[in-house]
């Protein structure tokens, strides 16, 4: 309760809490992927029912896009199956999306692998919006996930976009036989980038028959509340987005996640490869809760840039200097006032 009322405030501080944008994630090129990533059933190299599909045409993304505008999403993110992104006709092609795609007012966002600083000022002059990486998880648990690339590739990738004027959006999924330390770390390591993410992506694992984790246990509506709220305490600014896991939630564990400070949901039945509330069921639960469709564009604040004399962030096993605000003191101090109210009455 202590997290959640903390987290509720910070969220208050730094953002209209009735706001919520709506993104649209489309796969553009689907599976083959020759990565190894744990959870993803896109791994060439996993056994799973992913139908693989080439890259999609301009016109199927714009058809997509306008579909995805007509009902209330501001931003479309375009997922392509790949390790990294290759210079030649097929990135030319994603070039024209994102420019297509930006004529239509709406943010663009690409998860296209790995990322050379050339290719994002391309993408940056295409128009593009933001560009998504996922650290995953902590630099720790990294190597149990995934062993084709390095974290260290993550953060080069990163540094890369941010080379260029496009913004950063890096997450993570928890759910994938991590420990809470490993949450912690990942946390660590997005919040301790400089300048913090614009949005960071928290995922609860979606666990796919064929992949190396598909027995894992589901993560409880509680462990996605407290990642939501620490993600939002540390990362104050930052839109925090409730992506993978959805269909698992009830509305009232949603609500919980956006009373702690999520303030972006994925739209659409698919997210990429795995199944996502409907966009109705969705516009339901915002009139229910009172929330609003962000507008494509809104800068709601500056991404925090961490400075080094007033920074609350410290390296993993370093002891932070700053102490939580204890609004218990606050609310002692508010009760008291009320019952002298009370005596004088
Ligand atoms: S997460 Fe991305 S890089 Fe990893 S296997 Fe899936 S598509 Fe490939």
């Amino acid at each position: 309760m202590e997290l959640l009322y903390e987290a509720a405030t910070v969220h208050r501080e730094h953002h209209d809490p009735n706001t919520v944008q709506v993104s649209t994630l489309l796969s553009i090129k689907t599976g083959g992927c020759p990565e190894d990533c744990g959870y993803c059933p896109q791994a060439a190299r996993y056994h799973t029912d992913i139908e693989g599909n080439d890259l999609m045409t301009v016109q199927q993304v714009k058809a997509q896009a306008l579909r995805a505008k007509a009902s209330g999403s501001s931003r479309v993110c375009m997922g392509a199956a790949w390790r990294n992104v290759k210079d030649g006709p097929e990135f030319d092609q994603v070039l024209e999306m994102v420019r297509t795609i930006n004529k239509l007012d709406m943010e663009v966002c690409c998860t296209l692998g790995m990322l050379t600083e050339n290719q994002a000022k391309r993408l940056a002059e295409a128009g593009l919006y933001a560009y998504n990486h996922n650290l995953d998880t902590s630099e720790d648990y990294y190597k149990d996930v995934i062993s084709t690339r390095a974290f260290q590739d993550r953060l080069d990738t990163i540094d890369n976009v941010r080379k260029s004027n496009v913004t950063v959006c890096s997450g993570g999924i928890i759910g994938m036989g991590e420990k809470l330390e490993d949450r912690a770390g990942m946390l660590v390591a997005l919040a301790s980038l400089n300048p913090q993410p614009e949005s960071v992506p928290i995922n609860a694992l979606v666990a796919v028959e064929g992949t190396p984790m598909e027995d894992m246990e589901p993560v409880s509506i509680w462990e996605m509340v407290r990642m939501v709220a620490t993600t939002r305490i540390v990362m104050p600014e930052t839109q925090v987005r409730l992506s993978a896991g959805r269909t698992e939630m009830s509305r009232e564990g949603q609500a919980m996640c956006f009373f702690a400070g999520a303030n972006s949901i994925f739209a659409g039945d698919k997210l990429l490869t795995t199944p996502n509330p409907d966009v109705n069921e969705d516009m339901e639960m915002f009139e229910l809760l009172g929330l609003n469709p962000q507008k494509p564009f809104i800068k709601i604040s500056q991404p925090k840039t961490v400075e080094a004399e007033d920074s609350q962030l410290v390296p993993l096993g370093e002891k932070p200097k700053w102490t939580r605000p204890n609004h218990t003191i606050e609310r002692n101090e508010v009760a008291k006032e009320k019952s002298k109210l009370v005596s004088k009455e």
